[in-house]
């Protein structure tokens, strides 16, 4: 049903299009249109743009372009491994759609170590995570971009992904590394409540939620008849209060790597939770193309790094 597909439509204002003169598409292209762009159709998707309009994307997302993460995991007995980045992609895609950026390809790994244990699960090292992260960022910005948007769809990075932006302060660099997440709205959240039908605290992955989203973007690869085939309960393992952290909890807690009820969820519930992501993107996207201050003061940084004094200036 759906693809990866997705295009910038340039809109015209009916009004303006009374008289037979002003019907002239040429007419209109050379008014509305600001120099060396055309109506042709921009794509949003990297590994889909020409040579030739290369320099009319970087221009038209102001140097921005989005990194979608995921990872292949399981997801319960029901849903696609990909999950993950089948839906940060769709999000990213639809964003870009609206508020031009550029999105780059599948990126498939991230933090996975909790899963290894089950068939379908892609986990690297953490040297070479770090590495390919690391270059990723540095060969995006190097093609132009001086702002590179982190969209997370994969739990297991929000571990990695915070660290990583701190890290971007390690040496000096032209271009600054965001890390997305959805704005939270306490409006929206009494929205999502009032459809679901499982407990939130226990829906963590591959849940209500989660299914969700997929059987609205993607139900042709959900299961959902298998959703039941195994629980996804909590085992609550781990005999350790909340102040004590260790790497093993999610394991203890839900060993199938299955963390809700999957067997309750509607394309409606997905709709919703869509739908608000994609609006909460489309204005931190516009935030991050309106920002002129965020490289300066990070430049201001690097220099003092180079010629630190005690005073800090
Ligand atoms: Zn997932």
């Amino acid at each position: 049903m759906l693809s990866d597909h997705f295009t910038v439509n340039l809109i015209y204002d009916k009004k303006s299009m009374k008289s037979s003169f002003w019907n002239s598409g040429i007419v209109l292209l050379f008014i509305l249109l600001p120099a060396g762009v055309s109506a042709q159709q921009l794509t949003p998707q990297w590994e889909e743009l020409t040579a030739s309009d290369w320099e009319r994307a970087l221009s038209a997302s102001d140097s921005t372009c989005i990194l979608p993460l995921g990872i292949l995991e399981k997801h319960g007995p029901h849903a696609p491994m990909g999950s993950d980045l089948i839906v940060a992609r769709r999000l990213a895609l639809e964003a870009a759609g609206r508020e031009y950026a550029v999105v780059f390809p599948p990126f498939y790994f991230g933090q996975v170590h909790e899963a290894k244990h089950l068939g379908g699960t892609f986990s690297l090292s953490s040297d070479l995570l770090w590495e390919l992260l690391k270059e990723t960022v540095d060969e995006i910005a190097r093609n132009g971009f001086n702002k590179i948007v982190l969209v997370n769809g994969h739990g297991g990075n929000n571990y990695l992904l915070p660290y990583f932006v701190q890290s971007q302060l390690e040496e000096d660099k032209n271009y600054v590394t965001y890390l997305y997440s959805t704005e939270r709205s306490p409006e929206q959240t009494e929205k999502v409540n009032a459809l679901r039908k499982s407990d939130p605290s226990r829906d963590m992955h591959a849940g209500e939620g989660e299914t969700s989203l997929l059987l609205h973007l993607r139900p042709d690869l959900v299961k959902l008849d298998e959703a039941t085939r195994e629980s996804g309960a909590d085992q609550d393992r781990l005999d350790l209060p909340e102040s004590l952290y260790t790497g093993i909890w999610w394991y203890a807690r839900f060993p199938l790597h299955y963390a809700g009820k999957a067997e309750v969820a509607t394309a409606e519930l997905g709709k919703l939770m869509f739908d608000y992501r994609v609006k909460s993107l489309v204005k931190a996207l516009g935030d991050v193309k309106n920002d002129h201050t965020t490289r300066i003061i990070q430049q201001e940084y690097f220099n003092k790094v180079e010629e630190p004094s005690p005073q800090g200036h």
